[in-house]
């Protein structure tokens, strides 16, 4: 199913994985309303929400949990919470990164001496018109309990602490249904990439690299199916090395 610059993809019964313009995010629609997991840049709003409304045109958006306070995972936040009054979940230890009451993220500055290559212009012209330089304004997070499992909109999950790309990253891994929502702690392709199949952010873009390393090693060996922040779904049988 396609909409507008997405890709809508049902992974699981109720569980649907959106490919977006630069980055992903999943929504899930098994009970009664909708819960999404990341949102998308600020440009995304449309794409957010048209891609909430084809798969679920009449259950209600009630919760929004992030993965981490990356521009390109929290810009339509704002937007979300204002139309829909939604509930906002982050790990405590991520929350004030996505309050920026700290920031833990890449700036201008630190791609400077990449900007030479042409695929991180390109990214990074994409990044600015997107919104990923604008304040984003969420002033109120819910603390989500690491390997808890909870049920939200039909679906049981437990968030994973996965500090590395950032200190309180969370992955959130669906048991029934072999699902793993990964963020930005093992990708499938990223428009500064050279390759695709499951690979690791390179080292610049970690808050802390070594940790994140160790992260994705553990999910490379999953025989779940990986829903990560960039690039498309991967299915078992690719994390065994077809692309890696
Ligand atoms: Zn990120």
């Amino acid at each position: 199913m396609r909409t507008r610059e997405t890709t809508i993809e049902e992974v699981g019964p109720g569980i649907y994985f959106v490919t977006g313009p630069a980055s992903n995010w999943t929504i899930l629609a098994g009970g009664d309303d909708v819960t999404l997991i990341d949102a998308g840049y600020p440009a995304d709003l449309d794409g957010v929400l048209e891609s909430i409304a084809s798969v679920a045109p009449r259950q209600p958006l009630r919760n929004v949990l992030v993965t981490h306070g990356h521009s390109d995972h929290i810009g339509t936040i704002p937007a979300l919470v204002e139309r829909h009054h939604v509930t906002v979940w982050a790990a405590a230890e991520e929350i004030p990164n996505v309050t920026r009451e700290e920031l833990h993220q890449i700036g201008v500055k630190d791609l400077l001496p990449k900007l030479i290559l042409p695929r991180y212009l390109v990214w990074m012209v994409h990044a600015v018109r997107s919104g990923g330089l604008a304040p984003i304004e969420i002033r109120s997070v819910s603390p989500l309990v690491p390997d808890a499992e909870v049920t939200f909109s039909g679906i049981p999950l437990v968030p994973r602490l996965t500090a590395g790309h950032t200190p309180g990253h969370l992955v959130f891994e669906m048991p029934e249904h072999g699902v793993m929502v990964t963020g930005d702690a093992l990708i499938s392709g990223h428009a500064t990439s050279l390759v695709s199949g499951p690979q690791e952010l390179p080292a610049m873009w970690h808050w802390d690299a070594e940790a994140a390393h160790a992260r994705a090693q553990t999910f490379r060996a999953t025989t779940n199916i990986l829903l990560p922040g960039h690039g498309p779904a991967v299915y078992p049988r690719d994390s065994a090395g077809r692309h890696a």
